[in-house]
């Protein structure tokens, strides 16, 4: 029985069948003395306290979680619920270790706990967690975020990126004087009303087609296209001419799964708006700082009229944003007569975790290496795949990436949802078993961050390996 070193459980919790092996490098707590080795076959992943946790949870929180993926609903069994989280790896309150490839949904591209984002976190904290007036924290912040997006001269901070999204929304509309928007089958953008048609995974994974409570109002103005569609798009610019303020999408998909851009389609879509009149919002609260410093925006070198941001930019805090041209900023109040507020935007703490983190983002070749590694994870899951005879495609762009059980080309949703997602979930669940954590449904894309070594990409891909010739 073949075994891997260092992603199992404590010594203390381990399975009398897994072999003691050597421990592996990189980050170890104090409390953790020895790193044991765990069998791939190893099903008895100990699970007890997490169990225990989530089942008082589901008393306390609706359907035990504070967000719906979360609850491991598409690929079953439970939850795991986790105590810390350093680097490439994350901890369960029963001691297992994982290699990480969600990195909270995208915040963790440094890694998790950075030592200097640690370090700076302690220092602001010490002078408060929030003024609810000016810092200089925020002007840091936003000269670091102007200086990347090519797009943006303003920028507005907000807490999460369902925030960004509303307030990039409600801008649009201001600015253009017209109501409707075009968004994406399967694109998310968080979930206030208007965005939740077609709204891709978190909504896709629970089968839910929309959400009760939205009235049609708030939808009716919401016009969806499939993704790489451009003559879907056309014909409803034709069909509402003069009427749309705004095409809003996820410039590289990550919440139907890992979809990319046809060439020639984010071109298009640019050209389109420009004609009426309409303002392109690229959703980039996935994609900014991810597949490169300055986003999708600067990878496909297409600059949009608006941009919102999220996840990477607050460092593992909330934080949310959205920016664009000065004269369409300029709209938003104080300065002009669009309102969106909020009581914690800009606090120091945030601002403090987002500088750090894009600070870390500045040093050379880090796109490079999330290019290397993502790329040597996926080529290896897919060609492991193959040799075991699965239908399988997938991707990545630098730190962003994601793998279908289906052959394949995924341009959209509907191409998505050919995904054998049965065998997701086995795959997920023997991949959990062996120490890897991915994200628990199929319509999500993967993350990896600097703080992923060869070794770990290694050791993912030999896991994958045995659990694809199974499952
Ligand atoms: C995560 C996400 C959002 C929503 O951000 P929250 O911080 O979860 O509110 C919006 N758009 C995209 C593309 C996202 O990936």
């Amino acid at each position: 029985m073949a075994t891997f070193t260092g992603v199992g459980s404590h010594s203390s919790l381990l399975p009398v069948s897994a072999k003691p092996s050597r421990t592996r490098s990189g980050h170890r707590r104090a409390s953790v003395l020895v790193r044991n080795a765990i069998s791939v076959e190893n099903k008895s992943l100990k699970l007890d306290k997490s169990e225990e946790i989530f089942t008082a949870a589901k008393e306390l929180l609706p359907g035990g979680v504070n967000s719906p993926v979360r609850a491991f609903r598409s690929v079953g069994g439970q939850p795991i619920v986790f105590d810390s989280v350093k680097g490439s790896r994350m901890w369960d309150v029963d001691g297992n270790e994982y290699i990480d490839y969600v990195g909270s949904w995208g915040p963790a591209i440094i890694g998790h706990a950075d030592d200097k984002v640690n370090a700076a976190l302690i220092e602001t904290l010490k002078k408060g967690t929030s003024f609810g007036a000016p810092c200089l924290l925020e002007n840091v912040l936003a000269e670091a975020v102007i200086a990347a997006v090519p797009s943006v001269e303003m920028v507005r901070f907000v807490n999460s990126g369902t925030e960004a999204c509303m307030g990039a929304l409600r801008l649009a509309r201001a600015f253009t004087g017209h109501e409707k928007i075009i968004k994406f089958e399967g694109c998310y953008h968080g979930h206030a009303d208007p965005f939740l048609v077609k709204a891709g995974s978190g909504v896709a994974t629970l089968g839910l087609p929309d959400s009760p409570g939205v009235p049609k109002a708030a939808t009716s103005e919401t016009l969806t296209a499939p993704y790489n569609d451009i003559d879907a798009v056309k014909l409803l610019f034709e069909s509402n001419k003069g009427e749309i303020a705004a095409v809003i999408l996820e410039p590289v998909v990550g919440n139907a799964g890992f979809i990319t851009p046809k060439p020639g389609f984010l071109n298009a879509l640019r050209e389109i708006t420009k004609e009426n009149g309409t303002l392109l919002i690229f959703d980039e609260v996935m994609t900014g700082f991810r597949l490169a410093y300055g986003g999708a925006q600067e990878y496909f070198n297409i600059t949009p009229d608006l941009t919102t941001m999220g996840k990477v930019i607050g460092g593992g805090l909330p934080v949310g944003a959205y920016g664009g041209r000065r004269e369409i900023m300029e709209m938003v109040a104080p300065a002009g007569p669009m309102y969106q507020a909020g009581t914690l935007s800009g606090n120091p703490l945030a601002m403090t975790a987002g500088i750090h983190t894009l600070k870390r983002l500045t040093e050379p070749g880090c796109y490079e290496y999330l290019d290397n590694i993502t790329g040597q994870l996926v080529n290896g899951i897919l060609d492991s795949g193959k040799r075991a005879g699965h239908k399988m495609c997938g991707g990545h762009i630098r730190g962003m990436f994601g793998v279908f059980f289906t052959s394949g080309p995924v341009y959209n949703f509907e191409d998505a949802k050919k995904s054998d997602t049965g065998k997701f979930a086995r795959f997920h669940r023997g991949m959990l078993e062996a120490g890897v954590y991915l994200a628990p449904s199929q319509f999500e894309a993967g993350f990896t961050s600097l703080a992923h070594t060869s070794k770990d990409i290694e050791f993912t891909v030999e896991a994958a390996e045995k659990v694809l010739k199974r499952i």
